[in-house]
């Protein structure tokens, strides 16, 4: 999967090369660049923000080095391009399924008070939120996006199962993990995660499964107690 970030901040992607999408990138799967927007900027300061028209507080950042910036990296429109927005569609395990299959995906980060608007309607084919709060910049948000669509492109994680054993990929919240060592500080591993009877144990991770969705997260319960 190719992926683009446009940002002012393109070291803010400087994470994107440790852990599981570092290893991604150097094998190849993952195909990352964040493209700096003011390099497109025509202003001979290279600014790349303005006043609001209308008025109100901050700064607003312009069409022109956005618009330049996307037919550079995508003069095809052969990308999904995205703006990462608090007024998007909020991300979810199933919108991480969705964007997993393109094979482009470009993520527009926005600053300050926001894009002008025509430059959204010109070039954005989707706007996408990571949550009902305001960040200050896109570029978090952009990270959050490309590590949860990554996780469902073949060869990212370690084994082709990883993800379908996680919360949310059967509408549940995951059951609790245990590791060594059997007792720790008083408190012991379930007795039954040690007695190799797989029957038994995925009878039991599915019960606590449904018992923490319960208490934590009842809305992902239909009334017949099925996962919505
Ligand atoms: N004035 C905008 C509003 O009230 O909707 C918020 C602008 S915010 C300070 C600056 C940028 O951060 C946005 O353009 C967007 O790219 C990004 N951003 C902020 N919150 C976000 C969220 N919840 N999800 C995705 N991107 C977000």
């Amino acid at each position: 999967m190719k992926i683009r970030a446009l940002t002012l901040f393109p070291k803010m992607f400087d994470c994107i090369n440790e852990s599981i999408l570092g290893r991604a990138i150097k094998n190849g799967i993952l195909d990352f660049d964040a493209v700096d927007i003011r390099s497109f900027s025509k202003d001979k300061h290279q600014k790349c923000d303005d006043t609001p028209y209308g008025g109100g507080a901050g700064m607003v950042m312009t069409a022109q080095p956005i618009y330049d910036c996307i037919n550079a990296v995508d003069p095809n429109h052969e990308y999904l391009r995205i703006y990462m927005s608090p007024k998007g569609e909020r991300l979810s395990d199933g919108l991480c399924r969705e964007l997993a299959i393109n094979q482009n995906i470009l993520l527009l980060c926005g600053h300050y008070e926001g894009v002008d608007q025509r430059v959204l309607d010109l070039c954005i084919d989707r706007e996408v939120s990571i949550g009902d709060y305001v960040l200050s910049g896109g570029e978090l948000a952009a990270m959050v996006v490309i590590d949860g669509v990554s996780r469902f492109v073949e060869g990212v994680l370690g084994s082709a199962v990883s993800h379908e054993d996680e919360s949310f990929s059967d509408g549940l919240l995951e059951y609790p993990q245990y590791t060594r060592p059997p007792e720790f500080m008083g408190l012991k591993v379930p007795e039954v995660l040690l007695n190799g009877n797989h029957k038994e144990i995925d009878k039991f991770r599915r019960q606590k499964s449904a018992e923490l969705t319960a208490e934590r997260r009842p809305d992902l319960i239909k009334p017949d107690g099925e996962p919505r």
